[in-house]
């Protein structure tokens, strides 16, 4: 009688099917490295950890590593653990990394070395044989400049051989030999956040997502503080800027713990990934998960009911026997955060941004389009020329695509508009951008140190922007800044050219300055940039949009006190609903300033909404269509 269950559960699981489904819009999953999938062969080391990390964070899907650092695991502890995660409703992939060590300086395969190049064969074969589904973790590229890699090079230049060389390594060493052993192997390459890079270590965001069967995201942004200055806008729009290069095929997104100052900023990585909608989220990884929390997580921002509420955080968890256990490790942050943007995330449509086009392999303006969107500006950053747009955003890396200027006339030709930062007009001078409007981007600099038409701003503000210069009455100055003495330099300048208008936007030499101009400067440029959209933040900078094509938006704060901003939503929308609390707001109809100077088209006639969003916090929102009225 006793035997009778045990027997029944074997026939009625079959090992390779997994349940998963702990969400209802998203798939969570863990990387383990092959260092922590060695350790996990001993069961009684796995058990505790795992019971540990799971229940305070619900899992889906857990990656095994096969290979990291010239270390294998091997088939039989790989076996072992399949058996285990899958007892437990857990799915299961495969990994690897391509690295020779990790912690030399990243130091990954030599594509010219005959060695590498057969031991990346090998481990790929070796993986294909045990998982249907394998993910190349963060390092298919090379920064090998061996006497070999030197000599193989030649003429061409770094980024040209780079990608070519991993190219025929994609084709040749990965997908060839894993689809040989097996037919059905979904094969997936994960990127890592640097893409304004990856072209000179040979990532190839032309050939290679055509090449697999899926790619994946790194959205963690960590500390802005850091070398990468990754802003945390990045976390979201670079899964969208993935998706668009690959439609549909876009799996997922991944962050680690590295670099969070406080949970909050963990927390805010996660939630800013499925904000994009990513389908899938991977903890990186099974060692950080168990990473402890400590008082220092608390930031000092909390207990004013945050988004991410260390408090509730940190309640005792119920266990399946009734008991409370208190959270322990990062996990939990993880758990917290997921299952609440788990309650609203299906509300949310499609992600829908102001269009900027960034040819393949392009660079130009380090990251700008991030910074963008941390001054409330959504992005969707796009391969292709966005030609069916009505206004469109070219930052400097557009300038690798030779024939833009003519692009850039055909939409003015059409009666469309073309934004372009000033980095783009520099590089495009004597491209024939001058046939469009002689607009000039000099060498020369002016120190800003307040805005026409605004108050006194903190005497120790000074931001140097480029001196751009243009013929008077061919176009107009939109926004201006002001130095020491009150002479203006133009900001952003409007030309036009048949039915459509080009503008100029100056860019300060750095560009986090964007985020110290006040809320009604940028109010201003964003009212001629969002023109089309039906919501816009009159905010000032570290405050973001994400807007989604059903007319529901979210609005996130990083500043570290509460910010008192106002929506202008398109007049139609005279109501609008907190999803998350249910509150309904009425708007204020305000005709203000529209359409002339100074303040740019599409600045009057909107419905106001004043809201506070609390520090390092979001609030969602719907539209409310009203009932027709009755007469
Ligand atoms: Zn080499």
């Amino acid at each position: 009688m006793k035997r009778f269950p045990i027997i029944l559960l074997l026939f009625a699981v079959p090992v390779s099917i997994c349940a998963a489904g702990n969400y209802r819009n998203f798939t969570v999953s863990v990387y383990a490295r092959v260092y922590e999938v060695r350790r996990m062969g001993d069961l009684n080391w796995l058990e505790p950890r795992w019971e540990e990390i799971s229940r305070q964070v619900k899992v889906d899907k857990i990656y095994l590593e096969t290979h990291r650092d010239m270390i294998v695991a091997d088939r039989e502890t790989v076996g072992k653990l399949k058996r285990f995660f899958q007892d437990r409703g857990v799915c299961v992939a495969g990994g690897i990394t391509v690295t020779v060590n990790e912690m030399n300086r990243f130091q990954t395969f030599c594509y010219t070395n005959p060695e590498h190049r057969k031991k990346l064969k090998e481990v790929v074969e070796y993986t294909a044989g045990l998982f249907d589904e394998i993910i190349l973790d963060d390092f298919f590229f090379t920064n090998c400049k061996c006497e070999s890699c030197i000599r193989a090079k030649g003429s061409r230049s770094w980024t040209r051989f780079r990608l070519d060389l991993l190219d025929e390594a994609a084709r040749e060493l990965v997908i060839k030999p894993a689809k040989a052993v097996n037919p059905g192997v979904k094969l997936v390459i994960k990127y890592p956040n640097w893409y304004e890079h990856f072209q000179g270590l040979g990532f190839n965001l032309e050939t290679e997502p055509k090449l697999f069967d899926g790619i994946y995201t790194g959205t963690e942004t960590r500390d802005r503080t850091g070398d990468q200055h990754l802003q945390e806008y990045l976390g979201y729009s670079i899964f969208r800027y993935f998706e668009n290069i690959k439609p549909g095929g876009n799996g997922g997104g991944w962050i680690d713990t590295g670099g969070a100052r406080t949970m909050d900023r963990y927390a805010e990585q996660l939630w800013l990934t499925l904000f994009a909608k990513a389908p899938e989220i991977t903890l990186f990884d099974f060692a950080q998960l168990q990473r402890q929390i400590r008082p220092a997580d608390r930031a000092p921002w909390q207990g004013q009911q945050t988004s991410f509420d260390f408090d509730r955080m940190m309640e005792p968890l119920i266990q399946a026997d009734g008991t409370a256990v208190k959270p322990t490790t990062i996990a939990r942050a993880a758990g917290y955060a997921l299952e609440q943007v788990d309650g609203f995330a299906g509300k949310l449509g499609k992600p829908v941004g102001l269009k900027s086009y960034k040819p393949y392999h392009s660079t130009g303006e380090d990251f700008l389009h991030s910074y963008l969107g941390m001054i409330g500006i959504p992005i969707d950053l796009v391969p292709e020329f966005p030609d069916e747009a009505p206004l469109i955003l070219l930052a400097e890396s557009a300038a690798y695509d030779g024939a833009i200027v003519a692009k850039i006339k055909k939409q003015l030709l059409d009666g469309k508009s073309v934004v372009i930062t000033s980095g783009l007009l520099r590089a495009l001078q004597g491209r024939g951008i001058e046939d469009i409007a002689e607009i000039r981007a000099t060498d020369r600099k002016a120190v800003i140190k307040g805005f026409r038409g605004q108050n006194p701003l903190p005497p120790d503000l000074h931001i140097l922007i480029p001196q751009i210069q243009y013929l008077t009455n061919d176009a107009w100055e939109l926004v201006s800044g002001m130095t020491q003495n009150d002479l203006g330099y133009p900001l952003l300048i409007q030309a036009g050219y048949a039915k459509g208008f080009l503008y100029v936007w100056t860019i300060p030499e750095n560009f986090s300055d964007l985020y110290s101009f006040p809320a009604r400067v940028l109010t201003q440029i964003r009212n001629v940039l969002l023109r089309d959209f039906f919501v816009r933040v009159e905010s000032p900078g570290d405050v973001s949009l994400f807007v989604y094509d059903n007319g529901t938006f979210i609005v996130e704060s990083f500043l570290p006190e509460a910010a008192d901003i106002q929506l202008s939503l398109d007049p139609k929308h005279g109501k609008i609903r907190d999803v998350i609390t249910g509150e309904e707001l009425t708007g204020q109809a305000e005709k203000g300033f529209g359409g002339g100077f100074g303040f740019g088209m599409g600045g009057g006639n909107r419905m106001k909404y004043p809201v506070q969003i609390k520090p390092h916090s979001y609030r969602v929102f719907e539209t409310v269509t009203l009932p027709p009225k009755t007469v």
